[in-house]
C-alpha cells in the first residue's frame, strides 16, 4: 500500500523538476499513483477549440499531477521544509513536524 505524509491543504515545497522551489498549496492527493496536485505547480495550457456555434476557443491553465516524492512539507509553525513523523497521542495517530514537533492537522 502507498501511504502518503501528505494531505490536501498542506503546503508543500517542490523539490525536483522544473518548478522546483516554488510553493504551493495540496489541491488533490492521487494515492495509487504516488502524485499529487499542487497549487500554481505543473501549470500547462489546454487549448479547447469552439466545438458550437457561439463557443469560444479557449486557453485553460490546469495543474498537472507531480511526484508526491519530490515534494516536501512545508511546517506551518517553523516555516522550516521538514520532514513529516507520526506520534501517538490516546491511540490515534497524529502528524508532526519532524523539526519542531507541532502536529500537523
Ligand atoms: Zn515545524
Amino acid at each position: 500500500m502507498n501511504t502518503m505524509k501528505i494531505k490536501k491543504g498542506d503546503t508543500v515545497v517542490i523539490m525536483k523538476g522544473k518548478d522546483h522551489g516554488k510553493k504551493g498549496k495540496i489541491l488533490r492527493t492521487l494515492p495509487t499513483t504516488g502524485k499529487v496536485v499542487v497549487e500554481g505547480v505543473n501549470e500547462k495550457t489546454r487549448h479547447t477549440r469552439p466545438r458550437r456555434g457561439g463557443e469560444k476557443g479557449q486557453r485553460v491553465k490546469v495543474n498537472h499531477p507531480v511526484w508526491a516524492a519530490n515534494v516536501q512539507v512545508l511546517c506551518p509553525s517553523c516555516g522550516k521544509i521538514t520532514r513529516v513523523g507520526f506520534e501517538m497521542h490516546d491511540g490515534a495517530k497524529s502528524r508532526v513536524c519532524k523539526k519542531c514537533k507541532a502536529s500537523l492537522s
